[in-house]
């Protein structure tokens, strides 16, 4: 698929998950697995003469993220009201910011991301803060197919950062690269878990030369984003194909089945009756506090592959993705004190680690790894007392089951062997077994990786392969 032509921009929706309380009254923020509609007061139900009081901590959250993402903080900061009518939404409006008659928190920013071992700067246009709406449950098997809907205003009022990009994308897979970037930058600064249900919602906008541009709603993962992104290439070049038009128009992601459908044309922004919203004054934001918060934020994934790349001589794509998760940073840096071989830590962590919690389907975190294990595992292989591959097994059973690599090479005698009599008959003994791969082997190097398999498994990895292929090598002559 050529994406040079393809523009994609995306309007992320984030919750502020660390916050105690929702962005304009006092009702907590841990909504999730509460009874319907427990979780609310008046202001976050919308009854006539509730007044909003804004949370400030979710004002700092958000200028700490603008900052982050390399925004312009604006010096005074207004909230409006966006007129429409929707159940989940009481008040019919929805307080959020809008550049038009207000001004958002953040503005001209922009995210770098690593797509195929390139850069590439994808702008922000804007982040800002509103209110989440309530949560619209829909029973049965999809929004199209239900019979009725039910409304929980528990989440009403959470606090939501919007982020908004510039159409730079070209392809759903650097949506999925940018988003990947933004939520850890989001779990650095420690503004977001998104690992809970729900907390990152986007909608993707993407046109194809020809077409008009088409709006998704509410993608509800990063996998999702990437999924939907591609379906719609292929549809609307279809539609292309066969001389039709591919309408401006809002539609919605269907994960289960995976396909879109068509929502409704799209509203225009005039629609919305934006107004600066009397029930909350304007709020000045001094530049003394931009500059605390600026010299508060973390070191940031960006900042931090720079200095892994500078101080531990790692290759760049392998500091980039080990910085893409904050945890698998911090534990690398952890294993390497204890046991310095920098290069081998962070690839059993990027290749190993990744590949086996995926498979497991679990997350980075939850796993029974140490720091002290890896660092152990790796000590043992530098010093020659177990062989890489039986480092490889043992790296999940660390993973999984959290045993002691040392306890664990003692208990199954995994003690790489340097005994050349011992290898000498189990080479012997594969050559017997396997007469036919023998021949082969004489004439065709690469059968000789069959019988280093056969050696390496009788010796369940206590030999050194590179020895072993060389032992082999050196029979095979004498029997020519
Ligand atoms: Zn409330």
């Amino acid at each position: 698929m050529s994406g040079e032509s393809v523009r994609i921009g995306l309007e992320i929706h984030v919750q502020i998950t660390t916050l105690k309380s929702k962005l304009f009254c006092s009702c907590p923020t841990d909504y999730r697995g509460k009874p319907a509609n427990t979780n609310v007061c008046p202001v976050c139900l919308g009854l006539p003469g509730a007044l909003p009081v804004v949370n400030e901590e979710a004002i700092k959250k958000a200028i700490m993220t603008a900052l982050a993402l390399n925004c312009k903080v604006n010096p005074v900061i207004i909230f409006s009201r966006k007129h429409y009518f929707y159940p989940d939404l009481p008040k019919n409006y929805q307080i959020t910011q809008y550049a038009g008659v207000g001004a958002p928190i953040g503005v001209d920013g922009y995210i770098d991301i690593y797509c195929e071992g390139k850069s590439k700067r994808v702008r922000i246009k804007r982040v800002h803060l509103e209110e989440d709406p309530g949560r619209l449950v829909y029973p049965g098997k999809s929004i199209v197919s239900s019979p009725y809907v039910l409304i929980d205003y528990n989440r009403s009022g959470i606090a939501l950062l919007e982020i908004v990009t510039e159409p730079d994308m070209t392809s759903p897979r650097e949506a999925r690269i940018l988003l990947d970037k933004l939520r850890a930058i989001l779990e650095y600064l420690e503004v977001s878990d998104l690992t809970l249900e729900g907390a990152m919602r986007v909608d993707a906008n993407i046109s194809i030369p020809g077409g008009e541009r088409i709006e998704i709603k509410n993608i509800g993962s990063i996998s999702d984003v990437e999924r939907a992104l591609a379906y719609e290439i292929v549809r609307q070049r279809e539609i292309l194909r066969k001389g039709g038009r591919v309408k401006r128009e809002t539609r919605h992601w269907d994960s289960l089945r995976g396909v879109t459908v068509s929502l409704r044309e799209k509203e225009e922004e005039e629609d919305y009756r934006y107004f600066p919203d009397p029930d909350l004054p304007p709020i000045v934001v001094p530049s003394s506090l931009v500059e605390e918060i600026k010299a508060s934020l973390p070191e940031l994934p960006d900042q931090k592959a720079r200095r892994f790349i500078e101080q531990y001589s790692l290759p760049e794509h392998i500091a980039r993705t080990l910085v893409l998760y904050r945890r698998l940073a911090e534990f690398f840096e952890e294993a390497v004190k204890i046991h310095y071989n920098p290069k081998r830590i962070a690839s059993i962590l990027i290749t190993d680690y990744l590949s086996c919690i995926k498979r497991h389907g679990l997350r980075v975190g939850e796993d029974k790894a140490t720091p002290e294990k890896i660092a152990k595992l790796v000590k043992m292989v530098d010093e020659g007392t177990i062989s890489v591959n039986v480092a490889k097994e043992l790296i999940f059973k660390i993973i999984l089951d959290g045993v002691d690599p040392e306890v664990e090479v003692k208990r199954l005698g995994l003690t790489q062997v340097e005994d050349l009599n011992y290898m000498l008959k189990l080479v012997r003994e594969v050559f017997s077994e396997y007469p036919k791969a023998v021949e082969d082997a004489k004439r065709n190097p690469r059968a000789i990786n069959f019988l280093i398999g056969m050696v390496m498994r009788k010796c369940r990895g206590r030999l050194d392969p590179r020895k072993v292929r060389d032992l082999i090598v050196k029979e095979l002559k004498l029997k020519v």
